[in-house]
């Protein structure tokens, strides 16, 4: 059971909160760029002057470089989230692990010339082999503390759950892959006001840093 859920930490330590007692979380955005759905997130953050974390798929930065840069120059974080996002990535080994993440942050430093120190493993799962090869290749490794929609979930029961769940220091996991982001984030940013909540970035909730020098 210890490769299924990335917040038991049984195999490999994954940041999966701060330890924030005050009223602070941070965003995370997973599986982009998406051509049109990150640029209208990033209107949207602009808009609300939040700053969160994009954990891009290297194939992804690839097809989209222009969009990868504009999360930059919008001064959110981008992290390393596999390069192919296949659903066996666990069943490669180490080696095989550690060279689709190090290819992945060589696409990112090529199109945006920053050297993420952040990973969140595709779907979540963690083993042996993946503490290998994140160790080996020096990154951080990031969990979450609450998801959105993780299945595609009605828009209604997804902003419901988000309002209901949300906790001192929670990392939150979106993405920028569904339909109905913008909505969703929209409809939480102005909730996540209301209730008290400031959205921090990542690597401020965590005292950690995103990129190597
Ligand atoms: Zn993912």
């Amino acid at each position: 059971m210890g490769s299924i859920k990335i917040g038991w930490n049984y195999f490999l330590y994954s940041h999966c909160k701060g330890e924030s007692n005050i009223k602070e979380i941070a965003l995370t955005f997973d599986d982009g760029p998406h051509p049109s759905i990150t640029p209208n997130l990033l209107k949207l953050l602009a808009k609300y002057n939040v700053k969160a974390t994009f954990f891009c798929v290297g194939k992804n930065v690839e097809s989209y470089p222009e969009i990868a840069r504009s999360i930059i120059n919008n001064n959110h974080i981008i992290g390393n989230h596999s390069y192919f996002h296949s659903y066996y990535f666990d069943l490669l080994s180490s080696y095989q692990m550690k060279k689709e993440i190090t290819h992945t942050n060589d696409i990112i430093y090529k199109n945006c010339r920053i050297k993420p120190k952040l990973f969140r493993p595709p779907y979540g799962v963690t083993n042996p082999m993946l503490k290998k090869a994140i160790k080996k290749s020096g990154l951080t490794s990031i969990g979450w503390s609450l998801r959105s929609f993780d299945t595609y979930k009605a828009t209604e029961v997804v902003k419901k759950r988000l309002k209901k769940n949300t906790k001192p220091g929670d990392i939150v996991l979106l993405h920028d892959t569904v339909d109905d982001a913008v909505v969703i984030v929209e409809d939480y940013l102005i909730w996540l006001k209301e209730a008290g909540y400031k959205v921090v970035s990542l690597d401020r909730l965590l005292k950690i840093k995103s990129y190597e020098d």
